[in-house]
């Protein structure tokens, strides 16, 4: 059986300024309206026959929405920017930038140094919507998995506003 969460309506989402390094109209630092849906298919299960309870999977949504909203993602192993005083960015770690006041980088000739404070650090290629919806998918499985769920999958689109997203799908 197949559960469904609409973002919009059940308010799982966040704003967030990114980067698309080097994209002709989105290598500029611009901000989306992100909402995320998600569906979870798996076994009724527990006292209740449920999949998973759907409180459960707000708050693993939401968890991550609040991580991201109102900051800068930093895709940190993106090929096309280059983090100063650091190394090859396909091996980067989050721990790298441990005790740094800023993030600095540069992007082709383009330099950037925000407040550390300002900005969510992801291990990830990109910040585009298909990264961010694997990102979620993952980690709401994980959340999920913990919880004893016996869930075959977890599906989650994030939406750029209305009307264009990116759909991943996280099986076991
Ligand atoms: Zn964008």
């Amino acid at each position: 059986m197949k559960i469904m969460i609409n973002g919009i309506n059940a308010n799982l989402r966040f704003s967030s300024a990114h980067i698309i390094p080097a994209h002709d109209s989105c290598g500029f630092i611009h901000g989306h309206s992100y909402f995320v849906d998600v569906e979870i298919e798996g076994n009724r299960s527990g006292d209740y026959d449920f999949v998973v309870d759907f409180k459960d999977v707000k708050k693993s949504v939401r968890t991550i929405c609040k991580q991201l909203d109102h900051r800068v993602l930093i895709p940190i192993n993106n090929n096309n920017m280059n983090f100063k005083d650091l190394g090859d960015s396909n091996n980067l770690k989050t721990l790298d930038f441990e005790n740094r006041k800023y993030v600095e980088f540069n992007i082709e000739n383009k330099y950037y140094k925000f407040p550390m404070e300002d900005c969510v650090l992801l291990p990830l290629k990109h910040s585009s919507a298909e990264d961010l919806s694997q990102y979620f998918a993952y980690k709401v499985f994980e959340d999920l998995i913990k919880k004893s769920y016996e869930i075959d999958s977890v599906s989650v689109c994030v939406n750029e506003g209305i009307g264009q997203g990116a759909f991943f799908k996280k099986t076991k």
